[in-house]
């Protein structure tokens, strides 16, 4: 199709008729062609970079999608957890509050002493039982286990059982107290940790703390550090606390601890993922307060990004791969139509005047017949040339000097050509036509005359013409506004050719065309 668009091109392009514009046209072409690959070549980059940057939100997406997905999964075995925490502790407190021994021992506590009544945070007596004693499992370390006294803490940590004892002195069974079992965070948060091989913290809002917790040492965390919104009261490991205090600022933790997406978080060369879930205060499965605080979770799936990084960079390289083939399939295409643009280009020219050849010629004077039959009134006119007694130079001055007499006559006729449709052509041998589009016989015939002249004013010795002792051409014209054949016009023009050699040579004549009047409307 280029090509085609090539030739058209070409056809339309009748300026100067010379090599150098063979040339124009030539590189012209290949301006076009460059156009043309360029535009292509943007569209391809175009089209690989929507591909990239669709796969690259899809390869994102699926990566955040997983993530999240696991995340909800952790939350869910956390909760069941804490369920199954509560199960135990309860079970324990319900054991233990059932043993005999301990009735009596609380039955004692009881009647031994005036009645103790813990004080809470406003120095006021506390609403829980008579006397409250407190029993710590396992470590104790610098914190206390029990978070509040009158079971105002983490609720799911908690088992509470009451204990009825036969009072010795009314044989009757009286309720001696409530027996609470408690484990914290510190204790869970490490277990479920290395279970789940996650990284866990646990960390409780400053107004949860504030009203729920009368542990002076934890209240004092806010007083040391006033900007402080949460006191992390649970975490798996020391060094989980270091890269939790690196991890917390890159995060954004909504207030209300819903969360709609992993974060990620790249840090020492490892990419976290980091997710939370509000701690709800209550034993019920909905919040029915605000939040205790919340759980964080980050994990080190570094694994996980590289192989979507992976997957991406195969991605790059496809695009780039189609990128290159298709850049290679464009410039074969261009460097063909170029040679044969080239190629047609050279096989319109004639080698030794650089005028158009006779093949030209004939697909151009048919072109034109056919845009003169579309438009009837639109005149086209046609001359012949014949260098005279052109044998005769040769046979005196040999056929290189004819070749160089050809050059010179063609770009004089050349000259005549003044219009860019003008076209200028060797019909062989030393015959020339010219073809004037738009052109009138009474304009035709004053070009025929100034070639003749210009001819004969090069004064290229021609000792053995008959006509004078310089070279002189003789010339035909035929005009007309509609022919029904390419043939009828130039048999009209070399009709008239030979009208003028037998006149005498060097002149145009006859000007008119002798083309049968009831046919053609003759100009
Ligand atoms: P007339 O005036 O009747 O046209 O006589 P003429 O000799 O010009 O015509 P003729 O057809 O007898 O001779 C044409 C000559 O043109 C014959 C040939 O040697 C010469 N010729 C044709 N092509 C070339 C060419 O490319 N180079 C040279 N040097 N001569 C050519
Ligand atoms: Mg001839
Ligand atoms: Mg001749």
């Amino acid at each position: 199709m280029i090509s085609r668009i090539v030739h058209l091109a070409a056809l339309h392009c009748r300026c100067r008729q010379d090599k150098l514009n063979m040339r124009l046209s030539i590189k012209r072409t290949v301006q076009k062609n460059k156009k043309l690959i360029i535009c292509l070549s943007l569209i391809v980059l175009a089209v690989d970079t929507a591909f990239l940057a669709m796969s690259f939100i899809s390869l994102q997406e699926t990566l955040f999608a997983t993530l999240l997905q696991k995340a909800e999964r952790h939350e869910e075995e956390f909760k069941l957890n804490l369920k199954m925490v509560y199960s135990s502790m309860l079970q324990m407190s319900s054991l233990i509050s059932s043993n005999s021994n301990v009735r009596q021992a609380l039955l004692q506590e009881r009647s031994a002493a005036v009645p103790l009544r813990p004080q809470n945070e406003n120095g006021k007596e506390g609403q829980g039982g008579t006397l409250r004693k407190t029993y710590q499992f396992g470590s104790v370390e610098d914190r206390p286990q029990l978070l509040s006294d009158n079971m105002q803490s983490y609720t799911w940590l908690h088992g509470v059982s009451p204990v009825w004892a036969v009072d010795p002195a009314s044989k009757e069974k009286v309720y001696v107290g409530a027996l609470d079992i408690s484990t914290s965070f510190r204790q869970i948060v490490p277990l479920y940790s290395k279970l789940f091989r996650v990284e866990a913290a646990v960390l409780l809002h400053k107004d949860y703390v504030r009203s729920r917790m009368w542990n002076p040492q934890t209240k004092s965390y806010f007083e040391q550090h006033p900007e402080a919104n949460h006191y992390v009261e649970a975490v798996s490991s020391p060094e989980s606390m270091n890269l939790l205090r690196q991890i917390l600022p890159k995060i954004f933790v909504r207030s209300d601890y819903k969360l709609d997406r992993i974060e990620m978080v790249h840090q020492d060369n490892i990419y976290y993922s980091v997710y939370y879930f509000p701690l709800p205060d209550a034993q019920e499965d909905t919040l029915l307060t605000a939040p205790a605080g919340f759980m964080l979770i980050w994990e080190n799936v570094s694994e996980q990004v590289g192989h979507a990084a992976f997957n991406f960079f195969v991605n790059i390289m496809q695009a780039a791969a189609a990128f290159v083939l298709i850049e290679i399939g464009l410039l074969w295409m261009l460097n063909r139509e170029t040679r044969l643009s080239a190629a047609e280009q050279c096989a319109a020219v004639d080698e030794l005047t650089g005028l158009f050849n006779r093949r030209y010629f004939d697909e151009l004077l048919d072109n034109e017949l056919h845009r003169a039959v579309k438009s009837p009134n639109t005149p086209l006119s046609l001359i012949v040339c014949d260098v005279d007694y052109f044998k005769r130079y040769n046979d005196t001055y040999g056929h290189k000097s004819g070749d160089d007499c050809l050059r010179k006559i063609a770009d004089s006729l050349r000259l005549q050509a003044r219009r860019s449709s003008d076209c200028v052509a060797r019909y062989g041998g030393e015959e020339f036509v010219i073809v004037l589009p738009r052109t009138d016989l009474h304009a035709a015939a004053d070009i025929a005359e100034a070639a003749r002249k210009a001819v004969q004013d090069l004064a290229i010795p021609h000792a053995s013409s008959e006509v004078m002792p310089v070279v002189t051409i003789t010339l035909g014209v035929a005009c007309t506004s509609f022919l029904p054949d390419y043939e009828s016009l130039f048999e009209a023009a070399d009709r008239n050719l030979y009208l003028a050699k037998n006149n005498g040579r060097n002149r145009v004549e006859p000007v008119k065309v002798a083309i049968p009047p009831r046919r053609l409307p003759v100009l």
